[in-house]
């Protein structure tokens, strides 16, 4: 039997497991190089309301678990452990994860993006500590508390919600005095009684000795110096593409690989989907879609090649 895998798909959020689906059910022999904490982003939520098919919305590791599960029903191998190193200089590819080797006809770089953290004085530290990235995770532990959440956009609103339910109070600092976030996020931000939003201000240190006590803040108009008194900073100002390991492969000027023509990359017999190459949509279904697309034109490059 052929050793030689046709495709090794690289991360498992739902652009990796959708391509998963996709290759096997063309008879493709698959691996997903999956990471220790397989799944991406959605592990991290709770109710997922925009993904079509679930009326009621679903629980975001009970859609991942569900995508898995298809992926595993229609053949797809997997390797719960971190992609280390490749080499992407000549065919047959080879994928290294943990102290394995595999080879692979083609590739689908599947890797989505990690949390951008503010990198101020005080924060990396204090990460696990008052500092979180995760309203999800960890918003019980700050039952009745007063809390910050850093930025402007979706993630920033999603994240002061799901605050609410267990802290005192919220405050949504944001560095300029307009959202980037979409209205419906803001509107419903907005009719929180328990969120209040500071603009134009710019956290400059997250103080504390052992844990989050305070922040110190700067306004971006005036260069005016505050303090504020808090439990916790959750930072919600974006993702960094996880784009950095790969040899060769070209990437834009925030990380974000560069997706030719039929998402192909710029070493032919390696593709990209999701969030890894995607900087406008960053959505569950918008990754799914990509993983579908690059899954096919993997199968129709493959198809070319006999
Ligand atoms: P985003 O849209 O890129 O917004 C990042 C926000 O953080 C911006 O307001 C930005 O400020 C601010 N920011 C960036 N770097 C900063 C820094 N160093 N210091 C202070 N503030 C900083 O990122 P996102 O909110 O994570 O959303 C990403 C994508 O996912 C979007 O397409 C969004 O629609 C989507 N999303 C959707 C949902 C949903 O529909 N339920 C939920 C979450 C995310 P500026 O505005 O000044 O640049």
């Amino acid at each position: 039997m052929d050793s030689i895998y046709d495709v090794i798909i690289i991360g498992s959020g739902p652009s990796g497991l959708t391509a998963g689906i996709y290759t096997t059910r063309a008879g493709l022999k698959t691996l997903i190089v999956a990471g220790e904490k397989w799944g991406g982003q959605l592990m991290l939520t709770t109710e997922v309301e925009n993904f079509p098919g679930f009326p009621e919305g679903i629980q975001g590791p009970d859609l991942m678990a569900n995508m898995r599960k298809q992926a595993e029903h229609h053949g797809a191998e997997f390797v719960d452990e971190n992609f280390s190193q490749g080499d992407f200089s000549k065919r047959p590819f080879t994928v290294t994860a943990a102290d394995k080797t595999y080879q692979a006809k083609s590739i689908i770089i599947a890797t989505g993006a990690d949390t951008k953290w503010l990198d101020v004085p005080g924060e990396k530290e204090k990460i696990g500590r008052g500092v979180s990235s995760c309203a999800p995770c960890d918003a019980p532990f700050f039952k009745e508390k007063d809390v910050i959440v850093a930025g402007g956009g979706d993630s920033a609103m999603e994240e002061a919600i799901v605050l609410t339910r267990f802290a005192k109070s919220v405050t949504l600092i944001h560095r300029r005095d307009a959202f980037r976030a979409s209205q419906i996020m803001q509107d419903k931000a907005k009719a929180n009684p328990k969120i209040k939003f500071l603009l134009n201000t710019q956290i400059a240190e997250i103080t504390g000795e052992f844990k989050v006590e305070g922040v110190k803040l700067t306004n971006t108009v005036t260069d005016e110096e505050s303090e504020m008194p808090t439990q916790g900073v959750f930072v919600a100002i974006g993702h960094i593409p996880n784009s950095k390991v790969f040899p060769g492969i070209d990437v834009d000027e925030k990380g974000f690989i560069k997706a030719q023509e039929h998402y192909r990359t710029n070493i032919e017999g390696i593709f990209v989907a999701g969030d890894v190459h995607d900087r406008q949509y960053m959505q569950a279904i918008t990754a799914a879609g990509y993983g579908c697309a690059a899954s096919l034109e993997a199968e129709r490059w493959l198809e070319a090649q006999k």
